[in-house]
């Protein structure tokens, strides 16, 4: 089966392998690490963690470089504002990023650089562009790329429909999306660098480099001097991309990335959330209202990622409700000890089913559907309880490789709470935050008041504070054993 995959760079579907056939060699631009990154730079995360999973499926190694942006304009604007340093504003930042990102069971990629971890490499790559010419220092201090001495520039972003000023120069990283300028890539030292920790010595002067500089530096280390593929959000076309890819082409007269992909955006939409998710902004945000990551990936991985997505509280609902139906498909699965001779071919129908639209330019929604269909028929095949356990094998293979690619199945935390206490005590190795933590530890204190309104027999005060608890984001079961408090992740 091949993998076929957009390319901004033709505007077209291609057919996808590594160069090497063995290894894809994929940079994905990472965030900015000056704020917790919010549930639309997730989106685009998850894009590229969905991307890994199929490239793996493909039986091709990964090698995938995700870079941490920990010098820019606004780190240095918050760290000057704050009278701190670049990295104690960026180290809190990078632990949330990397406890978001697991939460969302967004796979390792297998380098993370910073980018004040690569000033050489940077210095280096803006002598190579002096010597060829193509890079010039200005009188403010400043070294910029000359767009008119790079022939391709343009080329990524279509720029024949924007406005070219050569010679006019732009400092800031992230600039109009209209008029395409000379732009810097290594910015003369102001004081407010100097105070932040922000500026260092090169040959052709103290200064700090340029965001899009960064990204072709540590790119190119890790990854060679042509990878197979680049990615990040929409938003990255330009200016970003289109200059990642003139300072390194014009540095080494190859050709920078094989393909580029681009995720579309992801909006929100306060006004139409449920009361339950409120105005959900962050990871965090999500975890608090009893969102699991789960839900979220389920609810990214329905729409295609070229598409804009809406952040809508009647959407999480609905993929909430879907997950559920997966997890207890994921149990039935466990639990059953035999099926027909029909749940094999019904398996094996859906998997192909899966694997040829996730090759469609990675079509996640068609996916999802396949895995839908699939637990639809496996459960009208297992409630006729068939004794085949090479069928019930084969059932439980396609639902992993499909749980490998979407990570959809819900993983519940669960606590059994009695009148006498908890057990086991909610604790931080568990996976939760601080938090949800305290969130436990007030779901069991309700549900203890429960158990003591029972034994008064006030049903209704029972009832209503099993009402509560569920609504804060857990489930809620009686057993013999005592009340199960369950939260799914
Ligand atoms: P930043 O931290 O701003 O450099 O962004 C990190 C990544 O998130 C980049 O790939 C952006 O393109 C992407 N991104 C930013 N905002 C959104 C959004 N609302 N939806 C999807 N991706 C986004
Ligand atoms: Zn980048």
């Amino acid at each position: 089966m091949t993998l076929r995959l957009y390319n901004t760079l033709s505007r077209s579907i291609e057919t996808f392998a590594p160069a090497d056939g063995k290894t894809v060699r994929m940079y994905a631009c990472g965030p900015t690490v000056y704020n917790p990154a919010h549930i639309g730079n997730f989106r685009t995360f998850l894009f590229e963690d969905l991307l890994r999973r199929v490239l793996r499926l493909h039986g091709w190694n990964v090698l995938q470089v995700m870079n941490l942006t920990d010098v820019d304009d606004k780190i240095i604007k918050r760290a000057h504002e704050q009278g701190k340093t670049i990295t104690q504003v960026t180290e809190p930042v990078v632990e949330i990023f990397h406890a978001d990102r697991r939460y969302l069971r967004i796979e390792d990629a297998e380098v993370y650089p910073t980018a004040t971890g690569h000033i050489a490499e940077m210095i280096a790559l803006v002598e190579r562009l002096l010597e060829r010419g193509i890079a010039y220092k200005a009188d403010d201090g400043s070294v910029y790329f000359a767009i008119d001495r790079f022939e391709g520039y343009g080329r990524l972003s279509r720029l024949d429909t924007r406005e070219i000023k050569a010679g006019a120069r732009v400092a800031q990283d992230d600039y109009t999306k209209e008029n395409a300028q000379d732009f810097a890539l290594w910015k003369a030292a102001k004081p407010e660098d100097e105070s932040t920790g922000a500026a260092w010595d090169a040959p052709f002067g103290r200064g700090r480099p340029g965001w899009h500089l960064e990204c072709s530096a540590m790119a190119m280390k890790y990854l060679g001097e042509t990878l197979d593929l680049h990615c990040g959000g929409i938003d990255l076309v330009f200016p970003h991309h289109e200059d990642e890819i003139a300072q390194s082409e014009a540095a080494t007269g190859k050709p920078f990335a094989r393909f580029w992909c681009h995720g579309e955006f992801l909006q929100v939409d306060g006004t139409k959330m449920s009361k339950r998710i409120g105005n959900v902004s962050t990871v965090s945000d999500l975890r608090e209202k009893g969102i699991s990551a789960s839900a979220l990936r389920h609810f990214v991985f329905s729409t295609h990622y070229r598409k804009q997505i809406n952040l809508s509280g009647a959407a999480l609902e609905a993929s909430i409700e879907a997950v559920a139906r997966i997890g207890e498909f994921a149990h039935r699965l466990a639990e059953a000890r035999g099926g027909t001779r029909e749940l094999a071919a019904v398996a094996e129908t859906a998997e192909l089913e899966f694997r040829t639209a996730l090759d469609a330019d990675l079509n996640a929604p068609e996916a999802v559907a396949a895995l839908f269909t699939f637990i639809g028929q496996a459960n009208a095949e297992l409630n006729r309880k068939g004794q085949d356990v090479g069928s019930l094998e084969r059932a439980r293979a396609t639902f992993q490789l499909m749980m490998a690619v979407l990570d959809l199945e819900p993983r519940a935390l669960r606590f059994v709470v009695t009148g006498d206490g908890v057990s086991p005590e909610p604790v931080a190795e568990q996976g939760l935050s601080e938090v949800e933590r305290r969130q436990v530890e007030w779901a069991v204190g309700r549900l203890r008041d429960r158990i003591a309104a029972r034994q008064r027999r006030e049903f209704g005060v029972s009832d209503s504070i099993r009402k509560e608890v569920e609504e804060a984001g857990f489930a809620v079961k009686d057993t013999p054993g005592g009340t199960v408090l369950e939260r799914y992740q």
